[in-house]
């Protein structure tokens, strides 16, 4: 289970938070150098780090979609 921040967010940070696994994180340049998904990358928003995100899976539910204000954390 893959999830990805979608161009609905508004940068409110909600997220970041909630996430145990530290898979999300702010848009900036210098992400977009690592090796990181390029294609759900932005410098606009917020995103997940594929390479970490677990779906929370010890959890039963995305608790970064769960608290996202603008529903813009989706399933993918
Ligand atoms: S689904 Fe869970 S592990 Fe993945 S980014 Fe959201 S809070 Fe983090
Ligand atoms: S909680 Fe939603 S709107 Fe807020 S930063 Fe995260 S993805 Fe964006």
């Amino acid at each position: 289970m893959a999830y990805v921040i979608t161009n609905d967010c508004i940068n409110c940070k909600a997220c970041l938070v909630e996430c145990f696994e530290v898979a999300i994180f702010i848009p900036a340049k210098k992400i977009l150098k690592s090796k990181l998904n390029k294609f759900y990358i932005s410098t606009d928003h917020y995103n997940i780090d594929q390479s970490k995100c677990s779906g929370c899976i010890l959890f039963g539910f995305p608790k970064c979609a769960e608290i996202c204000p603008m529903d813009a954390i989706k399933e993918v």
